[in-house]
């Protein structure tokens, strides 16, 4: 079996040499084959940071293990390590953190155990990246939450949930004030849930779980979150059990699968040989699983458990009155304790059973689709315009566009109503939200809303519109505050 393998830039070199060095030495029945991607390819002029021969390599064998890359700053290029989570449709970021004894924290202390997994949407939200400057002053980013994308993202995290006999799955979202978007991620949560009656889900408020977080981590076991709420919520579940340099992370897509640590680059320790490679190395574990290598990766684990247990420490954690050791050691130090067993959370060694990470031929992109019966009707529209005049007068020169088809309805700012109703001690900024819906409430066509954007750029400059949408009795779109 073949997996690519790249070995990143900084300290990635010295710490994938230490974990393949591990797997060899465990007779791991991989090969290799090294690919070009990071800083360095950026520099040869590849836009996306890696060569076509990596790009076709990886996506004919399936897997990538990848050491952490740099992002050249001030160039405009886009990371390499989101680009290829998004290319490869890499939808669920899986990442471990439990308790490792040997790595001393506020809760291994008070001997209260943690293991959560938390499975982040790893495609959409603001990590679409699309944004635009609507005005000088004013900057917008676009939020992607889709059906499908979600629909997918959650039967992974139930699917995973139930194969490794999960107490309890929590959606954590904020759908009491993002009501269409984390309104969808939550509605789909709880569909696919219905589908797992014997897991106990639940749904929080994010801010809530990180409360919760930080003081019951014992409470929670698989949570799952749209991407940009994940990434703050994992790195926060990193720090519970000691910090980035413990964090596994698996990005999980039906054809593709990337395991990579989720530390930078460090570059003020570059070359130096001190780095701790346990979160490269956990990454590896969980690439060991996934391709059914469960036996190597049982084995290592323990071994890696063991020799924190017995206090071998590279110098970011540990022990201070132990003295540390270098990289090299410390990967030596686990070779030497293969087949030992550690005194908590050892892994039941199952012989291993092999699959093959090579993934299917694919000869166009995938349509993802889910379709609504209910009847969808255009009832207005939110064109967004520049203006520094005062609300009444916009209202008064919207109103003289409005023609026969439309009625002013709302003006707001900064997503605060000023118009009809509003108060003078709403700040505003030079950009607002002209609300027009349908005259007499039929339905309205495309050419109706060009038709009033025509006429309306004859006083404003329409930075951006939007169409109101019913569906049956459904509104699709939100209210402004005050609305
Ligand atoms: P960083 O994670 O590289 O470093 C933060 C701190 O943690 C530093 O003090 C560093 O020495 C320490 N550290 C990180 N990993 C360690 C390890 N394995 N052992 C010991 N100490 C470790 O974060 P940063 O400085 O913000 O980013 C540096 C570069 O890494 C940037 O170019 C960034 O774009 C890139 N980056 C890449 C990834 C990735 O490839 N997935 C993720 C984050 C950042």
């Amino acid at each position: 079996m073949k997996i690519a393998v790249a070995k990143g830039d900084g300290i990635g070199p010295e710490i994938m040499e230490a974990v393949l060095k591990i797997f060899t030495a465990n007779n791991v029945p991989l090969e290799y084959e090294f690919v070009d991607m990071g800083k360095w390819v950026f520099d040869k002029g590849f836009s996306n940071g890696m060569t076509p021969e990596a790009k076709q390599t990886i996506e004919s064998l399936g897997a990538l293990f990848k050491g952490p890359m740099e992002t050249p700053k001030g160039k405009g290029v886009k990371s390499v390590n989101v680009t290829a989570r998004k290319t490869w449709n890499t939808y669920a970021n899986k990442r471990v953190f439990q308790t490792l004894h040997g790595v001393d924290t506020v809760f291994s202390k008070a001997g209260i155990n943690i293991d959560i997994t938390v499975v982040r949407e790893n495609i959409e939200d603001t990590y679409g990246g699309i944004e635009h400057m609507l005005t000088h002053d004013v900057a917008l980013s676009r939020r992607f939450i889709t059906r499908p994308g979600s629909m997918q993202l959650i039967r992974y995290a139930f699917e995973m949930a139930k194969k490794k006999n999960a107490r309890r799955i929590t959606c954590g979202h904020k759908a009491n004030i993002m009501k269409i978007t984390d309104g969808l991620f939550l509605e789909c949560f709880h569909e696919v849930a219905k589908d797992y009656p014997e897991l106990k889900a639940d749904d929080i408020i994010v801010d809530d779980l990180c409360m919760k977080l930080v003081t019951r981590p014992d409470t929670f076991d698989v949570v799952v979150l749209t991407n940009l709420q994940g990434d703050i919520v994992s790195d926060l579940c990193a720090g519970l059990v000691g910090g980035l340099g413990f964090a596994p992370s698996a990005n999980i897509g039906d054809h593709i699968c990337i395991f990579e640590a989720v530390h930078g680059t460090a570059p003020d320790i570059a070359g130096k040989n001190i780095a701790n490679p346990t979160a490269l190395l956990l990454s590896g574990i969980s690439m060991l699983q996934h391709v059914g290598l469960i036996e190597n990766a049982a084995i290592i684990e323990n071994a890696l458990l063991y020799t924190l247990e017995s206090g071998v420490h590279t110098g970011d954690f540990g022990d201070k009155k132990i003295p540390s050791v270098n990289t090299t050691q410390f990967a030596e130090a686990i070779i030497n304790n293969f087949g030992k067993q550690p005194k908590t959370n050892a892994k039941v060694v199952i012989p291993n059973k092999p699959g093959t990470p090579a993934p299917f031929k694919l000869a166009q992109n995938s349509m993802m689709i889910s379709r609504e019966s209910t009847d969808e009707k255009i009832v207005g529209v939110d064109m967004f315009i520049e203006s520094e005049e005062q609300p009444l007068q916009i209202a008064k020169k919207c109103e003289r566009h409005a023609g026969v088809k439309f009625k002013l309805v709302s003006i707001s700012n900064r997503g605060t109503q000023v118009w009809p109703t509003g108060s003078v001690y709403t700040n505003l900024v030079n950009q607002y939200n002209a609300r027009f819906e349908s005259l007499d409430g039929d339905p309205l066509n495309q050419q109706d809303v060009i038709g009033l954007y025509v006429s309306l750029s004859g006083n404003f400059k329409i930075c951006s519109f939007e169409l109101l949408n019913m569906w049956g009795d459904k509104k699709a779109y939100s209210l402004a505050q005050g609305q």
